[in-house]
């Protein structure tokens, strides 16, 4: 960026009316929903994932689309800094011959995210990709919108996934819609090692 454009002034559209009020309030732990149909939920989860990891705290990773057998780079990275990872999933459910197991998968590892959300254990848990099988009726909203509020205070949670049900933007702090504007996957190409996964 040139120093002229760094410099230009702000479009007045987007100047605030009014200075913003002061943060006063300290919060034990958040609740962080990134939702839309653009990339970055997951990553920008995992991010996250690397700061708490920074600041002492036990972090949980819960897949619920991916299954274990992807070894996804992610993965392999977050288990080198000592996150705990469990890819519960199934694989995508279009590529699944028994839709019975799968959703059976799905709620296997909503029990095992339960446990974990409740532990008491954690200073983060990422619920990865659990706005699917909450869509896809195998995962009752009110369970996990349940789950999140009885959590320990001090317990800060990420859900990640696209269409996220109005009850987890409801019980979430922060809501963040990725929007796709393009993808380079619409041109053809295909997933990419070291970005995608
Ligand atoms: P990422 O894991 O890269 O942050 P995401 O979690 O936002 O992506 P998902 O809906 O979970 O997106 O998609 C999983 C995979 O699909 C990722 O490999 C991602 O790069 C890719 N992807 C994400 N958004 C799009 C899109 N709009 N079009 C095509 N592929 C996408
Ligand atoms: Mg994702």
């Amino acid at each position: 960026m040139s120093a002229d454009r760094a410099l230009a002034p702000l479009d007045p559209q987007e100047v605030p009316s009014e200075p913003p009020p002061r943060a006063t309030v300290k919060a034990p732990s958040v609740v962080i929903l990134n939702t839309g149909d653009g990339k970055g939920k997951s990553t920008a989860a995992f991010g996250t994932a690397m700061r708490a990891v920074a600041r002492g705290w036990a972090v949980c990773v819960i897949q619920f689309v991916k299954s274990g057998r992807w070894k996804v780079g992610e993965e392999q990275s977050a288990r080198r800094l000592g996150v705990e990872w469990w890819a519960l999933g199934d694989g995508f459910t279009w590529d699944s011959t028994d839709m019975d197991r799968t959703e059976a998968v799905a709620r296997e590892a909503w029990k095992v995210a339960r446990e974990k959300l409740s532990s008491g254990e954690y200073g983060l848990v990422v619920l990865d990709e659990i706005t699917y099988p909450i869509n896809w009726g195998w995962i009752p909203v009110s369970e996990v919108v349940e789950a999140i509020l009885t959590r320990p205070p001090a317990l800060n949670v990420i859900a990640t996934g696209r269409s996220a049900p109005a009850e987890l933007i409801e019980v979430a702090d922060t809501v963040t819609e990725m929007h796709n504007q393009k993808h380079a996957f619409d041109r053809g190409v295909r997933a990419i090692r070291g970005i995608d996964f």
